[in-house]
């Protein structure tokens, strides 16, 4: 693609790599990457499914305190967080990785390693991005490199599925003076995240009275038959193709074998819905709600005896937002990935930790996305290649300097 980076960005960029101590941290990287996999072959045996973290965080928060970070603890949320000052002339930039993976508790997690791959669960997503922050905090210290602003590390809790990015809404909440952020999630380097897709997961609930299929005919409404007449609406919604609009109702559920031949009291469905805009998000969700409010008036009018109600459960609800495709914290990821000699690619939309900074307009990006299969969420196949995946946290570093600042030698780009 045609990609044009602001001479400022690229200014930045030759001189963080003409200096002999960022350099130093590159080739750090490179060197240190059998010590960075030894670590994430220990981070990986810890089980860690979303909602259960407790003992992944402890493991990081240690390490923190091992590396000299100050400040280390374990917040509200749950996540584990320690600062590498910088001397305070610089943004506050925030390097992120999620601790949880989608495996249940019970999932056995013995490695097995050959000539490319390391096989395991939860081996690249998301353990990866916590063994190559710890990698990267050796390096910088390692080089004796001192920031501008400060650089914050965070192992994030609550990022996947029903997490929603839980972990970092609760930090972002509680941190309002980060800048910018830089999140890995994977192993690769190429594909630069700058938009949230933003989504919600709901549950509706439709409620009635319930009776005898034959002996209350009549006497009352249906509620799994409001329900089938919501989803039927939702069913012939239309949604844009641009900015990407999705609608899925994911599961419905009512009724019982015992109660085969009965009027059920309630019927519930799942919804999920997406958009990469946050103004055809509201829209759609609009648009759900009134087929929802029509299905219950038109089944409670059909009978005109008792009124179908509804209830909503959130489970998920994440906002919509995008940086621009010149932001310079994008041009930044962009103009590094090229100087780590890889194809750079803007990718469209993804749900990420990311999301949470990007759709508060703060700049934030999120990167590992490229490289071979890595076949994650599949506990029989999720692998990690071991060749070249020091890049991304060379890449993550070569970003977070650039928005820091390096103290007397360079200016943030942001
Ligand atoms: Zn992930």
């Amino acid at each position: 693609m045609e990609y044009t980076v602001q001479p400022k960005v690229k200014e930045t960029i030759q001189k963080l790599t003409g200096m002999k101590a960022v350099r130093d941290a590159l080739g750090f990287l490179k060197e240190d990457h059998e010590n960075s996999i030894s670590q994430q072959l220990e981070l990986v045996q810890i089980p860690a499914p979303t909602f259960h973290e407790e003992k992944r965080a402890e493991y990081m928060a240690e390490a923190f305190r091992r590396l000299g970070l100050s400040d280390v603890h374990i917040d509200g949320t749950g996540n584990a967080v320690g600062v590498r000052k910088g001397s305070g002339n610089g943004p506050r930039v925030l390097i992120d990785g999620h601790m949880d993976t989608v495996y249940p508790l019970d999932t056995p997690l013995i490695p097995r390693r050959d000539e490319e791959f390391i096989y395991c669960p939860g081996i690249t997503d998301d353990t990866r991005a916590c063994a190559a922050m710890l990698t990267l905090i050796r390096a910088l210290n390692h080089a004796g490199i001192q920031t501008s602003g400060d650089l914050v590390f965070m192992g994030s809790v609550r990022e996947e599925g029903r997490g929603a990015f839980g972990g970092m809404t609760g930090f972002m909440n509680e941190n309002k003076n980060i800048d910018a952020a830089v999140c890995m999630d994977g192993c690769g380097i190429g594909g630069i995240i700058y938009q949230s897709t933003g989504f919600k997961t709901l549950e509706i609930t439709f409620h009635g009275i319930g009776g005898h299929a034959f002996a209350t005919f009549g006497e009352v409404a249906n509620p799994l038959h409001a329900a089938a007449r919501a989803v039927a609406k939702i069913a012939d919604l239309k949604v844009p193709t641009q900015p990407k609009t999705t609608y899925c109702v994911s599961n419905f559920h009512a009724g019982n074998d015992a109660g085969i031949h009965a009027i059920v009291p309630t019927a519930s469905i799942k919804i999920n819905y997406r958009s990469n805009g946050q103004k055809e998000l509201e829209a759609l969700d609009a648009e759900i709600m009134r087929c929802i409010r029509e299905a219950c008036q038109e089944e409670t009018q059909r009978w005109g005896k008792d009124e179908i109600t509804f209830t909503v459960e959130t489970y998920c609800d994440v906002p919509a937002g995008t940086l621009g495709q010149h932001d310079p914290i994008v041009e930044t990821a962009w103009e590094a990935i090229t100087y780590l000699g890889k194809e750079p690619m803007l990718e469209e939309g993804g749900p990420t930790n990311a999301s949470i900074p990007i759709s508060r307009g703060i700049p934030a990006v999120c990167i590992g996305d490229g490289g071979p299969a890595t076949y994650y969420h599949n506990a029989a196949l999720e692998r990690f290649p071991v060749k070249d995946t020091w890049e991304m946290p060379q890449l993550a570093l070569l970003i977070a300097l650039s928005a820091a600042g390096v103290e007397g030698e360079t200016k943030s780009v942001l």
